[in-house]
């Protein structure tokens, strides 16, 4: 039901929110609701062709054709590529792929597998 995060000091799950604060009715201690959300480049949301979001460690499906830059190599539609590693940038899914080797992928043309 509710997402809260436990108390940061004491660990209690018994938190509530109240505006912009998260409280803690077992210590008293009060934090910022938005700080968890806000803070923290590494949780970047990357979502494949189908809005599913991705994570590291995921296997996808490559969706279109996709020519291998500076190469004559094409990944195939339908191909699986595993242990994908979120990045940022343009091409936001570094991974490797049997018989290419370690590419980049954009995760508008992958779906989860
Ligand atoms: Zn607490």
């Amino acid at each position: 039901m509710s997402d809260l995060p436990n108390c940061p000091k004491c660990g209690s799950e018994y938190t509530y929110n109240d505006g912009n604060m998260n409280i803690c009715p077992d210590c008293a201690h009060e934090w910022s609701a938005d700080a968890a959300t806000d803070s923290g480049d590494d949780t970047k949301v990357i979502k494949d062709a189908n809005g599913n979001l991705l994570q590291d460690g995921d296997t996808v499906t490559v969706i279109k054709d996709l020519k291998v830059k500076g190469s004559s190599l094409v990944v195939k539609v339908g191909t699986r590529v595993k242990n994908i590693r979120l990045v940022d940038g343009d091409h936001d899914i570094d991974c490797k792929i049997d018989g290419i080797g370690a590419m980049k992928l954009k995760s508008e043309f992958v779906k989860k597998a």
